[in-house]
């Protein structure tokens, strides 16, 4: 049994009393255990915001890009060891361990390459603009790094990925982090975090990890902080409505559920239509469906979705579910039990809303190399609601596991509406050729999304599927999903930073911050 320890105040740290066991989701077998009772979190924050802070912003923008640089590399290097820690604790095939670990290294290394393009500044500022009649009172607005910590509370599904993706644009932004992995997964973020410490890229304080339940972390948290989340939209809730959180203005950032769309406006013959069908594949059963960004909601045109529902059922015959070690197995069990429960009784609540299942079966699975009775799993499933308008669960709860519904469309104007009835998501994807459609479409969902995937023919064979997140361009969305925002290249290092407009001489404020 490992036992996984807590990376505080630059020691290694076991809570005590009784701990929290982890286990194998293909066996059910107990891999770990961790605890953090007992652990006052005030000095870590304090540790964070006296050493790590000064530490981090005494650093020039391409300083940190190098520190983000070596930690890059120091995933990198241990990739194989960490898929294996994946594949033991999380059930994820080798191919999904490396999407969680890779995208981990990736995001650091576009962070580094930011924090090189920076250079020497420490600060980020906007043009100048005359304020008054006479051309030397100007103001410009400049962005300079927050003085407190930024705490990060990440869910269960990317125990890599989510570490890194909110770290690197902290480091960079020269805000230090504590970061806390989901308990039920967190062997991963215990071992990549050795790497971490391990490289000696990290100054003191820069660099925190909470290795199970956050205790008294959040109570800590002021004015000078920032907190990101992602996981369910009730913890969310919970953690902006703190009372500290609210009395000092806290900045506060959530990643919660989203129900995102797939729309088909392309023929059968189109490479669009392959397109589609890939990616509506790809993102029911990668993950095993526990991505956020994965598509749960499909919208076909009326005259295609038996064609549809056909030719999905031919591809998800394509996969193999079972030990996610087994080369041949293309998808693993759900990520605990927990998550299994939450999924049938989810799937449940859409077929009490009117989907039916057209594919696949919520309860009965066959398996390669594993025992049905041990593990947690389920085979990839396709449900149909023909009366989308009445399905009113279909467009309200998430069910996070291999699963969406596909719905029929007639009107572009009715297809609007019921995407927009998933109340806000993180991405959807639009497929098709009409370049009268396309624009009406995206225009009409944008406003209930951080991010619309285009599928054309002329970027049939090199657009990545809806689901992969990119350092370069946002993550979050609106109302449902959170109402955040992540990543975005530069523009994910305003949320750890303070806008300040200064006003005065123009020559001043351009020698000073220009
Ligand atoms: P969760 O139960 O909300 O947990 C997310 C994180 O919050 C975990 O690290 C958890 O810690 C922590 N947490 C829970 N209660 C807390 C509290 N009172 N104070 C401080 N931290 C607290 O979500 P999950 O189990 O990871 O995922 C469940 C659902 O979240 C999914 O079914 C899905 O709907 C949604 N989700 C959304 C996204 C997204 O990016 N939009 C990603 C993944 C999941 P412990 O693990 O220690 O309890």
């Amino acid at each position: 049994m490992i036992t996984l320890k807590s990376y505080l105040r630059g020691e290694w740290v076991v809570g005590q009393g009784e701990p929290v066991t982890l286990v194998n989701p293909t066996t059910g077998e107990p891999v770990a255990e961790t605890s953090t009772r007992g652990i006052d979190f005030g000095p870590v924050v304090a540790h964070a915001r006296d050493v790590g802070g000064p530490a981090l912003r005494a650093l020039s923008f391409a300083e940190r890009g190098k520190i983000l640089k070596a930690l890059s590399k120091a995933i990198h290097a241990s990739r194989d060891e960490l898929i294996e820690a994946s594949i033991l604790n999380a059930g994820t095939t080798r191919s999904d361990a490396k999407f969680d670990v890779d995208g981990a290294s990736g995001t650091l290394a576009y962070y580094a390459s930011l924090g090189k393009k920076l250079g020497d500044a420490r600060h980020l500022a906007e043009d100048s603009e005359q304020l008054t009649q006479g051309a030397r009172f100007h103001g410009r607005h400049i962005w300079v790094p927050l003085q407190g910590v930024a705490v990060h509370v990440n869910a269960f599904n990317f125990p890599a990925w989510g570490i890194a993706e909110k770290a690197a644009v902290a480091l960079l932004a020269g805000v230090p982090v504590i970061t806390k992995p989901a308990t039920s997964t967190a062997l991963l973020s215990f071992r990549m975090m050795e790497k971490l410490v391990e490289s000696g890229a990290l100054p003191p304080g820069a660099l925190q990890l909470v290795a199970g339940s956050a205790g008294n972390l959040l109570e800590h948290l002021g004015p000078q902080d920032a907190l990101a989340f992602t996981g369910s939209a009730d913890t969310g809730r919970k953690l902006r409505g703190l009372d500290n959180v609210l009395s000092s203005s806290t900045r506060v950032n959530v990643e919660a559920d989203s129900l995102n769309a797939a729309v088909l406006c392309a023929d059968p013959s189109d490479d669009t239509y392959q397109m589609f069908l890939r990616d509506v594949a790809k993102e029911v059963t990668q993950k095993t469906g526990q991505k956020c960004t994965a598509t749960r909601r499909v919208f076909v045109h009326a005259s295609l979705i038996d064609r549809v529902q056909a030719d999905l059922a031919e591809r998800l015959d394509q996969i193999t579910v079972g030990d996610p070690s087994l080369s041949e197995v293309r998808m693993g069990p759900l990520a605990n039990a927990q998550q299994l429960a939450d999924y049938r009784a989810g799937v449940a609540k859409l077929e009490a809303s009117g989907a039916r299942v057209v594919y696949g079966s919520a309860t009965e699975v066959s398996l390669v190399g594993a025992d049905a009775q041990k593990g947690y799993f389920v085979s990839p499933l396709v449900l149909r609601a023909d009366a989308p308008a009445e399905a009113a669960a279909v467009h309200a709860h998430e069910v996070f596991g291999p699963c969406t519904t596909l719905m029929p469309w007639d009107d572009a104007d009715e297809l609007v509406s019921l995407v927009a009835r998933g109340g806000g998501g993180l991405v959807a994807s639009v497929y098709g050729d009409d370049r009268d459609l396309l624009p009406k479409l995206v225009l009409g969902i944008a406003p209930y999304h951080g991010r619309v995937l285009l599928g054309t023919k002329k970027v049939a064979d090199q657009a990545i599927s809806p689901g992969l997140v990119l350092p370069s361009c946002v993550h979050g969305g609106p109302g449902r999903a959170g109402g955040g925002e992540e990543l975005g290249g530069e523009r994910g290092l305003r949320f750890y930073m303070q806008r300040c407009a200064v006003q005065g001489d123009r020559a001043l404020l351009d020698k000073f911050f220009g």
